[in-house]
């Protein structure tokens, strides 16, 4: 009975590193957590059957001893009080982050009091291409951690994208998107179009045609040609729009610790986001105005904060409320979603409409509810983000 117990689980165990196997084929960096045992030493099967008394299939605080008792609590992620299966194969296996510092005596580790893990069930699962697995990954500092493994093709699910550019300068407001300067946010409608010298103080705007319509990018070429850093001469003077469905092949995938670890240093922002949302879509780092605006091009955000490039497809460089937010059971501002360290984002302001004014240069601080956290800029700042406190992990475009 137990011998056959034992054979079907190692079979399970073949099948699933099989379905693994063919998945790592498509990412990038990999581990060796799901390697079959070394020699001589017991496999996550066996040991689970060795120690599960009540053969309930996991292991209660009571059932195990050794390195997996001294490390219970680490290793049960999800906090249920037992040791799953798919828990004890994820377990970092000692001396890893427990051995301290990295190379990078930068970047010390901090032990906060309070420290929140990743939530994955706050992601929205429709948005999301696959389901969030868990494994073993290398950090951007190179320690090994356990991450959430998000894979999505950045379209939201809760509301629209679009518009961007108006069509006509008499065009009103629901035809275009949203304009920031100086920290306001202004309404890309026909009349702000019509005005752009005014607005910029510069005479070589012109947007517009004599009778009125707007030149805007029309195909994949065209908003390619025009929102590349070095702007096609053609495309000066263009409202830039480039759509979802150019690029709705894009897959990206997020690699972010299961358990954020606060550093004595800050990140500066990488090329690949600050974090993402609920629903699966990237916050960016700021807009590179001073390119779009060089070249007389206007890349306006949609209602929701986001446009589209090339690179990433949909992404946000504005929170405007748009998106899923946990509210909170205090009056603090609602949760938007993770950064690329695991710390959550939060928005601008709390539920009486204050913002906060003890946040640190990368727009975080700390709570005993929350633990470290992030507060998104105000919409019209072009920074979600300002830098990153934690170890992060990475994000990916394929496609
Ligand atoms: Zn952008
Ligand atoms: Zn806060």
């Amino acid at each position: 009975m137990k011998y056959s117990n034992l054979l079907k689980t190692v079979f399970f165990c073949f099948f699933i590193l099989a379905i693994l196997g063919c998945k790592q084929t498509t990412e990038s960096e990999n581990d060796s957590s799901n390697n079959p045992p070394k020699e001589g030493r017991p496999s996550v099967s066996e040991l689970l059957n060795e120690m599960d008394a009540n053969k309930d299939g996991k292991l209660s605080k009571s059932e195990v001893h050794g390195p997996i008792s001294n490390d219970f609590s680490k290793i049960d992620t999800n906090n249920d009080g037992f040791i799953s299966k798919e828990e004890l194969e994820s377990a970092p296996k000692p001396d890893r982050r427990e051995s301290g510092n990295t190379d990078n005596s930068n970047n010390i580790q901090k032990d906060l009091e309070v420290t929140i893990n990743v939530d994955p069930s706050l992601f929205i699962k429709e948005s999301l291409l696959k389901d969030i697995i868990t494994e073993e990954r290398t950090l951007a500092d190179g320690t090994k951690a356990l991450c959430y493994i998000i894979t999505t093709a950045s379209q939201p699910t809760e509301h629209q994208m679009g518009p961007w550019c108006p069509t006509h300068i008499n065009d009103g407001k629901d035809k275009g998107g949203i304009w920031f300067k100086d920290d306001k946010v202004y309404d890309v409608d026909g009349h702000f179009i019509a005005n752009l010298k005014d607005f910029y103080n510069d005479e070589e705007w012109a947007l517009f045609r004599e009778d009125g319509s707007i030149k805007v990018t029309e195909t994949q070429d065209e908003c390619e040609a025009a929102a590349r850093p070095d702007v096609d001469e053609k495309y000066h003077n263009y409202c830039v729009e480039c759509l979802p469905k150019y690029y709705k092949e894009k897959v990206s995938t997020y690699v972010i610790p299961v358990k954020p670890l606060y550093l004595e240093n800050s990140n500066s922002l990488g090329g690949n986001g600050i974090g993402l949302a609920f629903n699966g879509v990237n916050f960016e780092a700021p807009a590179p105005t001073h390119a779009i605006l060089a070249a007389h091009t206007l890349a306006p955000l949609d209602d929701a904060g986001g446009h589209v490039n090339p690179h990433a497809g949909y992404h946000y460089h504005a929170v405007t409320g748009s998106t899923k937010e946990i509210q909170q059971k205090d009056i603090h501002a609602p949760m938007i979603g993770y950064a690329m360290d695991g710390f959550g984002i939060y928005a601008h302001k709390d539920a009486n409409g204050n913002s906060y004014d003890d946040l640190d240069d990368c727009g975080g601080h700390y709570d005993n509810v929350r633990g470290y956290h992030y507060h998104a800029g105000d919409a019209g700042s072009n920074q979600i983000l300002g830098c990153l406190h934690g170890v992060i992990g990475s994000m990916s475009v394929k496609g």
